[in-house]
C-alpha cells in the first residue's frame, strides 16, 4: 500500500503538469492558426497609391445606399453629389435627411451596401484607413473645449507643429483677439478648469486645431448654438479663409455659410434633391426657399 502511495504522490502532479501542459500547447496552436488566419488576409491597400502631399481632395458619392443595420431604414436611397476639390460645398435639408451620415461614411465608420464613394477619385474602400484618417479633418458641432491651455487644445493633435504653424493657425482662425484678451495668451487655461469661451470660439478653436493636422477635407459641422453677429461674422470669415486653402464640406445651419458656399447639396429623405448655389436654388428649389426662410434665418 505504501508503495502505491508512493507511485500516486509522483505520478499524480507529473500527470496534472501534463494535462496542463496539453491544454497549454492547444491555446498555443489555437493563437497561431488564428494569427495564420490574420496573415491570411487581404493586405490592405498600400499606401504608395494614395495621392501624395496635402492637396486638398475631392468626393463623389455615386447611387450611394446605406442603412444602419440589415434590421434598419434606409437612409441613403441612391444618394448622388459631387464636391470638387477646393472650395466650399455646404450640406443642407431637413433633420433627417441623411446628411451626418454622409459625414459617417466618409470617416467610413460605417460602409454603405451598394454604390460608389470617391475621395480624390479613388474608391473609399481602397484608401488605407490611417491614410484616409489623417487626410480627413473633422469638427464636430459642439466643439468641446479639453482641460489644459489654449495651446494644448490646439496641439492636441498635432504634437509636432512649429511655433509659426501654430500663429499660422490662430491668425487663419481669427483667434487672435482671443488670445489677445488672455491673461497668458496661448498657455492660459481654458475649458471648465479655466477661461470660458463662447460657442464661436470653442468651434473656431476646433477648426485651428484640424487645421494644425493639415487636412485634404474638412468636414464641419457648422454650430448650432447662437452666435452674436461678430462671431458668426468671424465664422463666416474662416470658413470660406479655410475653403481657400482646402476642401470643406459643411453641414450648414446658417444662412450665411450657404449663401458664401460654391456649391449646396440640398438632401431631402436619403436623397438628393437639388444641387446649386443660394440664388439659383431660391429660384428653383421650393423647399430650399422654405428651408432658407425658416431653419437658416432662425438657427
Ligand atoms: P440632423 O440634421 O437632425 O442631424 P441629418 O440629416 O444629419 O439630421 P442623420 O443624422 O444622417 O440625418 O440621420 C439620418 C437617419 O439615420 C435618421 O433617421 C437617424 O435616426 C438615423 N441614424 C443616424 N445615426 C444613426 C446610428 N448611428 N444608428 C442608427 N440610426 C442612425
Amino acid at each position: 500500500l505504501i508503495a502505491f502511495l508512493l507511485y500516486l504522490f509522483y505520478l499524480v502532479p507529473p500527470i496534472g503538469q501534463l494535462v496542463q501542459g496539453a491544454v497549454q500547447l492547444q491555446n498555443g496552436l489555437a493563437a497561431m492558426r488564428r494569427i495564420k488566419e490574420i496573415e491570411d488576409l487581404p493586405a490592405e491597400p498600400v499606401s504608395v497609391a494614395a495621392p501624395a502631399g496635402s492637396t486638398p481632395v475631392g468626393v463623389r458619392f455615386e447611387d450611394v445606399v446605406f442603412r444602419y443595420g440589415d434590421d434598419r431604414p434606409t437612409v441613403h436611397d441612391g444618394v448622388t453629389f459631387e464636391v470638387p476639390a477646393g472650395g466650399l460645398t455646404a450640406l443642407v435639408g431637413p433633420s433627417g435627411a441623411g446628411k451626418s451620415t454622409v459625414f459617417a461614411l466618409l470617416e467610413r465608420f460605417y460602409e454603405h451596401q451598394d454604390g460608389l464613394i470617391t475621395i480624390g477619385g479613388r474608391d473609399i474602400r481602397d484608401w488605407p484607413l490611417a491614410d484616409l484618417r489623417s487626410a480627413l479633418g473633422y469638427v464636430e458641432q459642439d466643439a468641446p473645449v479639453l482641460a489644459g491651455t489654449l495651446r494644448e487644445n490646439l496641439l492636441f493633435a498635432a504634437q509636432d507643429a512649429t511655433e509659426d504653424e501654430l500663429r499660422r493657425a490662430v491668425t487663419r482662425t481669427r483667434l487672435d483677439d482671443l488670445v489677445a484678451r488672455l491673461p497668458e495668451g496661448l498657455d492660459t487655461a481654458v475649458g471648465h478648469r479655466g477661461v470660458l469661451l463662447s460657442g464661436g470660439e470653442r468651434q473656431r478653436v476646433a477648426i485651428a486645431r484640424a487645421l494644425l493636422r493639415r487636412p485634404r477635407l474638412l468636414l464641419l459641422d457648422e454650430a448650432t448654438s447662437q452666435l452674436d453677429a461678430v462671431n458668426e461674422l468671424r465664422l463666416r470669415e474662416v470658413i470660406a479663409e479655410v475653403a481657400t486653402e482646402t476642401t470643406v464640406l459643411v453641414i450648414a445651419h446658417r444662412l450665411s455659410t450657404v449663401t458664401n458656399a460654391d456649391r449646396i447639396v440640398v438632401m431631402e429623405a436619403g436623397g438628393v434633391r437639388a444641387v446649386g448655389t443660394h440664388a439659383e436654388l431660391v429660384a428653383d428649389d421650393d423647399l430650399y426657399r422654405e428651408l432658407a426662410a425658416t431653419q437658416f434665418l432662425v438657427s
